[in-house]
């Protein structure tokens, strides 16, 4: 009941937000964001926070995965590529309005575990890959929407080579000293950039661990 109460404040809390989609507040609702972190801080789950996961990673705030979910313009035909799977909780959420996910995690360890989560949760229309994404898809590929969950100095260009034409590619950027959601769409081959809200993510880090 009580979780049922703080599940509703954080609805709330998104709409006065201004997250007024309907359907990703409903996802989000549904989602069980306690199942994607560690068990001391449960209490904290349906609180607007980024919190740590293992390897010195975070889940990202409700209302920023929220917000980028906006961002994305969602298509349930969309295929979708997200860099920085983490908790997976991003994932799950994204799974529920597009056609499949294939997500990329560099951390091996965190990589297992949302795939156990999202098996128990029963969605499986994500493929996961440990790696680097910042070589983008380990095939070649090209998707609707790309979506990365770690902030970056420049834009990988593996990465943009595998945005469709009219595609959308959210992501936090660094401009200068400070990090911004940023929207680029590719359009008659070239990009535009929309620059949103101020925010702080983990960076992009090449290689594998
Ligand atoms: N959306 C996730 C956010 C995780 S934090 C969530 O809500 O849980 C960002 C993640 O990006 C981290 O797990 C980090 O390991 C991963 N990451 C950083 N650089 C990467 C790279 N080059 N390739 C794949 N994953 C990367």
């Amino acid at each position: 009941m009580i979780e049922n109460l703080k599940k509703i404040n954080l609805i709330l809390q998104l709409r006065k937000l201004g997250i007024t989609n309907y359907r990703i507040l409903s996802i989000l609702e549904k989602i069980p964001r306690e199942k994607f972190i560690n068990q001391e801080l449960f209490y904290k789950a349906y609180q607007n926070e980024a919190l740590p996961i293992d390897c010195n990673q975070t889940i990202s705030q409700p209302a920023v995965v929220a917000k980028m979910t906006e961002l994305l313009e969602p298509k349930k035909s969309f295929k979708v590529l997200e860099i920085g799977t983490g908790s997976g909780y991003q994932t799950a959420i994204l799974s529920k309005l597009f056609k499949r996910i294939y997500t990329i995690e560099r951390h091996k360890i965190l990589m297992e575990k949302a795939k156990k989560i999202l098996s128990n949760l029963k969605i499986n229309n994500t493929v996961f890959y440990y790696g680097d994404g910042m070589k983008g898809w380990p095939a070649k590929f090209s998707f609707e929407r790309i979506i990365i969950t770690a902030v970056c100095k420049n834009l990988p260009i593996k990465i943009i080579n595998q945005l469709e034409e009219g595609g959308i590619l959210v992501l936090p950027l660094r401009y200068d000293n400070d990090q911004y959601m940023t929207k680029v769409r590719k359009k008659n081959k070239k990009l535009y950039f929309k620059k949103y809200w101020r925010v702080r993510f983990v960076p992009l880090v090449s290689g594998i661990n």
